[in-house]
C-alpha cells in the first residue's frame, strides 16, 4: 500500500513540476514514506533521516536546498518524536492527509516552522486525488479498502490507518479501468481488510468484494485480479465462489493466521481459530483445487508456550504453504499486548522464528518442485538480469525465468516449468512461436 501511496503522492506532485529524481542528492524534496507496523521497520527511518540531513547541508552549501518530509505510518504515530529526533525534517504528514500535499508545500515554503498534518480527516483523501498515472510495467496496485477495525492486540493499523473505510465502487471501476485502457494487465486490489471491503454503489447499496471482483473482471483487456490481505473471519461464501467461478482472479490467497494455537489466537483477539482456519482452507480448495495459500505469522507473542507454538508448526504441516512471511514478536506502542507481562524472551524468539522458517521454506521447496513438468500461463512483467530472458508471476505468484524475445513482455504466455529454486522457478516456452523462434534463430 506504501507503493500505491507514493505513486499517487507523485502523481499529486507532478502539475506542481516535481518529477522524480535518481539520487537524494539531486532532490528539491524527499519524501520518506514510513512503515510502523513492527518495530525494525520504524527505527530504519531515523538512520535514513541521518544520511539526508547530510544530503540536505551538502545542497545548502550548494545554494540549494532540500525540503524533507516524512509521510506514512510512522509519521501518523510519532510525529512529535520525529520532529524532536530529527529537527531538520519539515514535514511531517500521515497516510490519509497526502492529499494535502500541494497546499502543505505551499506553507513550507512560507515559514521555517515544521509543517505537521496527522490528521483523520473527514473527507477521503480518494475523493481529492487527480487521475493515476499508469506506473512502469503490466501490473498495478488499487486501494479498495483502508483501515481496520479489528483491533487485533499485536496491531497498530487501526491506530495509525485509522477506521475501515471502502473506497465507492465508481471510483475503484473508473480507476481499474483507467489502468488497464493504460496498459495493465493485472490488477492487485489493496486494502489491510481488503475483504471486508463494502463499497457503496450508485443506487446506494453495498458491494462485497466479490462482486466488485465480478465486475472487474468484466473490463476487456483485464486478465488477472488478486488481492490482498484478508482476514480470514470477512472470507465469505460469495468471495469462496469468485474463486471458482470468476477465471481471471488467480488462484493465490494471502491470509494472514498468525499462529496456530487457539489460545494465542484468542490473546491475540483474532476472531478464528486454528480448525476455522482449516476448514475455510479446504473450502477454498473445493472451490478452486490448486489455489495456493500464503499467510504470517507471529512467533513469541506474550504467552506463547512451546505447546502453543507446536500447534503452529502443526497448522503449518496441515494446510501446506506456498509461501509465508513470518515475524518475532515486536512490542508496538499503545497495543494492548505491548504492556502484557509474559514478554517471551528474545532468545526463545529466535529459537521459535528459526524451526518456523526452516519449515515454511522446506514448504516452499516441495511447492516449487511440484510445479516441474506443469505448463502455466506466466505474465512477463519484468526483463530478466540476463539478456533473451524475461521474468513473470505464475498464476500462482512465484517469479518465472524464461528465455523468451522481449517482444513477448506482457503477454500471458504458456510456460512448461522445467527448474524449481526456494524463490522462482525457470521454465520454457510451452510453444515456439514465430517471435521466439525468429529472435533464436534470426537465418532461419
Ligand atoms: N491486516 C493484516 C495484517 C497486516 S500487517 C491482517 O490482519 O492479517 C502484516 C503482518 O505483520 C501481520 O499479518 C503480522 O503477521 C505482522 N505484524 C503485525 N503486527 C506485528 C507485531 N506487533 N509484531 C510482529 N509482527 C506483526
Amino acid at each position: 500500500m506504501n507503493v500505491y501511496d507514493s505513486e499517487r503522492m507523485t502523481d499529486i506532485l507532478a502539475p506542481l513540476g516535481y518529477a522524480a529524481a535518481d539520487v537524494p542528492d539531486d532532490a528539491d524534496l524527499v519524501i520518506l514514506n514510513t512503515c510502523h507496523i513492527r518495530e525494525k521497520a520504524a527505527e530504519k527511518i531515523y538512520s535514513e533521516l541521518g544520511r539526508l540531513r547530510q544530503a540536505k547541508s551538502r545542497r545548502e552549501r550548494a545554494g540549494l536546498t532540500m525540503t524533507i518530509a516524512v509521510a506514512g505510518c510512522v509519521a501518523q504515530a510519532e510525529g512529535g518524536e520525529i520532529v524532536r529526533r530529527a529537527p531538520f525534517v519539515d514535514m511531517v504528514f500521515g497516510p490519509q492527509t497526502y492529499h494535502r500535499l500541494p497546499e502543505m508545500m505551499a506553507r513550507v515554503h512560507r515559514t521555517s516552522d515544521v509543517v505537521m498534518d496527522t490528521d483523520f480527516p473527514t473527507e477521503s483523501k480518494f475523493d481529492q486525488l487527480p487521475a493515476q498515472s499508469a506506473p512502469a510495467g503490466v501490473a498495478a496496485f488499487v486501494t479498495v479498502q483502508e483501515g481496520c477495525d479489528k483491533f487485533c492486540t499485536f496491531c497498530v493499523v487501526p491506530y495509525t490507518r485509522g477506521a475501515e473505510f471502502s473506497r465507492p465502487i465508481g471510483q475503484v471501476l473508473a480507476e481499474v479501468g483507467h489502468l488497464v485502457h493504460s496498459g495493465m494487465h493485472e490488477i492487485t486490489l489493496l486494502g489491510q481488510n481488503v475483504n471486508a471491503y463494502h463499497g457503496a454503489a450508485e443506487d446506494g447499496r453495498e458491494w462485497n468484494l466479490a462482486r466488485l471482483i465480478v465486475e472487474l473482471a468484466r473490463i476487456k483487456g483485464l486478465q488477472r485480479i488478486r488481492y490482498t490481505t484478508s482476514y480470514p473471519a470477512d472470507m465469505d461464501d460469495d468471495l469462496i465462489a469468485a474463486h471458482r467461478d470468476v477465471p481471471e482472479l488467480m488462484p493465490f490467497l494471502h491470509m494472514p493466521v498468525q499462529s496456530g494455537s487457539d489460545r494465542v489466537l484468542q490473546a491475540m483477539n483474532r476472531r478464528h481459530s486454528a480448525n476455522d482456519y482449516r476448514r475455510l482452507v479446504d473450502r477454498l480448495r473445493r472451490a478452486r483445487s490448486d489455489i495456493a495459500m500464503s499467510s504470517d505469522f507471529i512467533v513469541g507473542f506474550p504467552g506463547e508456550t512451546d505447546a502453543d507454538f507446536s500447534e503452529t508448526m502443526a497448522l503449518v504441516r496441515d494446510i501446506g504453504f506456498s509461501q509465508a512471511y513470518s515475524f518475532k514478536f515486536s512490542p508496538r506502542p499503545g497495543t494492548q499486548a505491548a504492556i502484557d507481562e509474559r514478554q517471551v524472551p528474545d532468545a526463545v524468539k529466535t529459537e521459535r522464528l528459526d524451526a518456523l522458517q526452516t519449515a515454511l521454506n522446506a514448504g516452499q521447496i516441495a511447492y516449487n518442485k511440484c510445479c516441474i513438468g506443469r505448463t502455466m500461463p506466466v505474465l512477463f512483467d519484468r526483463l530478466g538480469r540476463h539478456p533473451g530472458q524475461l521474468v513473470g508471476r505464475s498464476p500462482y505468484m512465484q517469479a518465472v525465468h524464461v528465455k523468451a524475445p522481449p517482444t513477448m513482455f506482457g503477454d500471458v504466455v504458456d510456460v512448461r516449468i522445467v527448474r524449481a529454486y526456494a524463490n522462482s522457478l525457470g521454465g520454457e516456452l510451452a510453444k515456439i512461436d514465430e517471435r521466439a523462434s525468429y529472435h533464436e534463430s534470426p537465418s532461419s
